[in-house]
């Protein structure tokens, strides 16, 4: 596994083997070596393009099956009885029918911070990812009555992350790009976002384009950012039209790009999607921490943090308000219905 190492045409008048290779004057055996190592790197590195278009499992809602939008923290909350993230269309027909316990496994939402601890802690028990990795950010944050504590976080986003928490990688490549609970070691945080973005972890791979334009590497930060609009997220668009205006993209990388975003879109809508949104999305918590870095050129990259997962019962306010957002238009369109049927 290899991140961005500079290819022969990144290389100072490198166009190829003979011309660049330094050790071209050593003996052959060195020779052939090198240039053996310089093309694994080279081919990881196409693999990082290639690889992890797709979604992982985890960024679908598994009532409607369909890909939650991004940022995912906005669309959707995050229930503990059972790990899964459901989207707020989904959760808005739930509320529409009355259920509020969770509408995916029907656990009664944890009615404080301690009941929601020891929910996640059986899980934990049993080795879930998911439960780790969510334990993890409680550490990282000092939530749910933890004492905040790095060093802890780290060590269960280890555990979680072998034992498969795409997330959980993506949070221990954060902890060791910024040094925080653990020795600084940002090669190895970088890493760790290659591993889960080939996992399809949106957020790895927004942060390895991120550091390719920090270097000056634009070709490559837009290949990723390419990847990421087609994938749907809109911050990617975004980007690719800055660089577009300071003639860092193309015209037809910008056309791409929309198209594919768009296509994405389309696949994420859903009719409970819409009122859900139209309702209260503008209301969710922002999520994560963020840092902001500016290249030579101008351009702002601005990496991802640490994710929190917000998860039920953290959201009260959130969801109260939706729901009172949700009575008031249920009123407005009885009292319309009426009117149009002459029942006022
Ligand atoms: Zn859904
Ligand atoms: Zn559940």
């Amino acid at each position: 596994m290899s991140i961005h190492r500079p290819t022969m045409k990144d290389v100072p008048g490198g166009n190829g083997c003979d011309e660049a290779c330094a050790n071209q004057n050593a003996d052959q055996k060195q020779h052939n070596k090198a240039c053996e190592q310089r093309a694994a790197s080279e081919l990881d590195d196409e693999q990082l393009y290639r690889q992890g278009h797709k979604r992982p499992e985890g960024d679908f809602c598994p009532i409607c099956t369909l890909p939650i939008s991004l940022p995912m923290g906005v669309h959707s909350v995050f229930f503990v009885c059972c790990m899964k993230k459901i989207c707020n269309g989904c959760i808005m027909a739930a509320e529409k029918r009355d259920i509020l316990n969770c509408p995916f496994c029907r656990t009664p939402r944890p009615k404080s911070e301690a009941e929601s601890l020891a929910m996640v802690q059986t899980r934990v028990e049993k080795k879930d990812p998911a439960a780790i990795n969510y334990l993890a950010q409680k550490y990282c944050h000092g939530n749910l009555g933890l004492q905040k504590d790095m060093r802890i976080a780290v060590e269960l986003w280890t555990e979680a992350a072998e034992l498969g928490s795409i997330k959980a990688t993506f949070n221990l490549g954060y902890a060791y790009c910024s040094g925080d609970g653990v020795q600084k070691d940002e090669a190895k945080g970088i890493q760790l976002w290659s591993i889960a973005a080939l996992q399809g972890h949106v957020e790895s791979r927004h942060n390895l384009g991120c550091i390719e334009g920090e270097k000056g590497y634009y070709d490559l930060a837009v290949r990723h950012l390419m990847i990421l609009a087609e994938m749907g997220f809109k911050d990617s668009v975004e980007t690719i039209q800055q660089m577009f205006m300071g003639g860092l993209a193309t015209e037809e990388q910008l056309a791409q790009g929309r198209k594919g975003y768009q296509d994405a879109v389309e696949k994420m809508k859903s009719h409970d999607r819409d009122e859900a949104r139209a309702l209260g999305n503008r209301n969710a918590p922002k999520l994560g921490k963020e840092e902001v870095s500016v290249s030579p050129s101008s351009m702002v990259w601005t990496r991802f943090g640490e994710l929190n997962e917000i998860a039920a019962g953290e959201v009260v306010e959130f969801l109260l308000r939706t729901t009172r957002r949700l009575l008031r238009w249920f009123y407005q369109r009885s009292s319309r219905s009426r009117h149009a049927s002459g029942y006022a």
